[in-house]
């Protein structure tokens, strides 16, 4: 009988230890858990330049980002490192970049112009996923950004404000924004020779070729009818000029 007393009183003394230790567990999770949120404000970056215009939770809360005013063909960027977990086009957010970040938050670019990025892509904090754009149903040319706590779902349950995660006063204007990533508004005057081309090399990127010819992107792409994603292909020659 001691015996199974004895066996009784380890089991008991056992299961309280493995509630401590439980508990122990449960609250290193949630303490890595809370610094994970707390890391991301730091390292945000604005996805792209321009004006807010409207803010997360307007429009009887049914608005579950901001959006940021710019002109059509303003750099949109990766506001942290990631993988495309989607690049299409939806008849609401239009031409639009979803990225999944390694912390487990999503983030949402809309209404873009011209989509640079394929699904399944990596992508760095900055890296250039479209230009600013006025697709889907939107009005007028600006960036519809979202910021998911997690995956994102149809009801956006997940959606926080994204202004929790960047420093409002730095956001940065067009002029600078554009001066820092030397990027050309679109249909800026050109410096190309008539008639001029390039062949695309290894490694080459349609942002790259415009900027070392001098030519806006929305050109590189209408010019030689790129199509969405604006791919280019080694080898391939680009003209530089407008179609006669
Ligand atoms: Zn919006």
């Amino acid at each position: 009988m001691t015996g199974i007393v004895d066996f009784a009183k380890r089991m008991v003394i056992a299961l309280i230890l493995a509630g401590f230790i439980g508990l122990l567990f449960m609250g290193a999770i949630k303490t890595s858990a809370e610094e994970k949120e707390k890391a991301i404000p730091e390292e945000m970056t604005w996805p792209t330049g321009g004006t807010i215009t409207d803010t997360y939770g307007t429009r009887d809360a049914s608005h579950f980002g901001i959006d940021i005013g710019a002109a059509k063909g303003t750099p949109v960027v990766s506001a942290l490192a990631g993988t495309v977990s989607r690049s299409y086009t939806s008849d609401t957010y239009g031409e639009t970049v979803f990225v999944l970040h390694p912390n487990g938050y999503e983030t949402v670019y809309a209404h873009l112009d011209v989509r640079f990025v394929e699904e399944g892509q990596a992508v760095d904090q900055g890296t250039m996923l479209g230009t600013v754009g006025n697709s889907g149903h939107s009005f007028g040319d600006h960036l519809h950004f979202e910021v998911h706590k997690g995956r994102w779902n149809i009801e956006k349950s997940e959606s926080v404000d994204p202004l929790a995660f960047l420093e409002e006063d730095q956001l940065p204007t067009y002029t600078a924004f554009m001066d820092k990533h030397e990027v050309r508004p679109a249909n800026a005057s050109m410096h190309a020779e008539e008639h001029e081309t390039v062949t695309v090399a290894p490694g080459d990127t349609v942002y790259q070729l415009s900027r070392e010819n001098e030519v806006a992107v929305e050109e590189l792409i209408a010019w030689n009818n790129l199509d969405a994603q604006a791919t280019i292909v080694t080898g391939e020659t680009l003209r530089l000029y407008p179609p006669s």
